[in-house]
């Protein structure tokens, strides 16, 4: 936890926030804050700044809460995201969000295990807690928009043009001669596909629908390992 991340249900005053539980645990055992401490803070969705400890019992923590800077400017990018299963679903959620992507599209398509749409960690509670953890550890404060969308080609044909309209638009696919470009300019929208990969097909609805299929090396990735060095590699982060 990097960042403390504080939400209006905190406050208990003007400037002064309350904190049990997970955050309490952290000032005490990792921090080993004691009063007067300055701890880093952030607002959900708002600014970052100062928590200095007030008081700590074995309840709750005081903090006098000043925010007076704003977060991280997020990255110019979009991630489309074939549903991968639900452990990597989490690990995708956190590379993405910790470096700074602000819109994720998961989306169904043949290589996807029906299955994986009725897991736990598509409800908002899991997803909140992913974004949470996320934030704290990259001290970010604003939440990333997760869409999910359980048919491709309604998603190709009427959700995606407005997704990539005004941004440079790849899918990332180790079939392809082109390989991926370096340092990009401008906003850039990037598609990974499932663990079986994409179908010939899939690939042509999204290469018509705009996309540029890229390839990274020789090797073939899991895409938890394939996105953070695809987006290293386009210059995102
Ligand atoms: N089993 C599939 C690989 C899927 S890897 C196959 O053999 O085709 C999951 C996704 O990660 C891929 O669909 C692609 O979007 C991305 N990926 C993994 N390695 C890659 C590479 N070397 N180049 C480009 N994309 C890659």
């Amino acid at each position: 936890m990097n960042l403390i991340i504080l939400q209006t249900e905190d406050f208990i005053g003007p400037g002064l926030a309350r904190l049990t539980g997970r955050r309490l645990e952290h000032l005490r055992d990792v921090l080993r804050a004691t009063p007067g401490k300055c701890c880093k803070v952030g607002l959900l969705n708002g600014r970052r700044g100062c928590g200095e400890l007030l008081r700590c019992s074995a309840e709750a923590a005081e903090l006098a809460v000043t925010l007076n800077s704003p977060p991280p400017a997020p990255p110019a990018c979009k991630l489309v995201i074939a549903l991968p299963r639900p452990q990597t679903l989490k690990k995708v959620l956190h590379a993405g969000i910790t470096i700074g992507v602000k819109e994720f599209h998961f989306i169904h398509c043949f290589k996807v295990e029906k299955s994986y749409w009725s897991s736990p960690r598509l409800q908002p509670e899991a997803l909140s807690d992913e974004i949470l953890a996320a934030l704290e550890q990259s001290g970010d404060t604003l939440t990333p928009a997760i869409a999910f969308h359980r048919s491709f080609k309604p998603f190709v044909e009427d959700a995606l043009p407005a997704i990539l309209a005004g941004t440079t638009a790849l899918v990332a696919h180790p079939y392809t001669d082109n390989r991926c470009p370096g340092g990009l300019e401008g906003p850039v929208s990037l598609v990974l596909g499932p663990e079986g990969g994409f179908t010939d097909y899939e690939v042509d609805r999204l290469t018509a629908a705009g996309c540029r299929p890229v390839r990274l090396g020789a090797r073939i990735l899991r895409t938890e390992v394939a996105l953070p060095v695809l987006l290293g590699r386009l210059g995102v982060f």
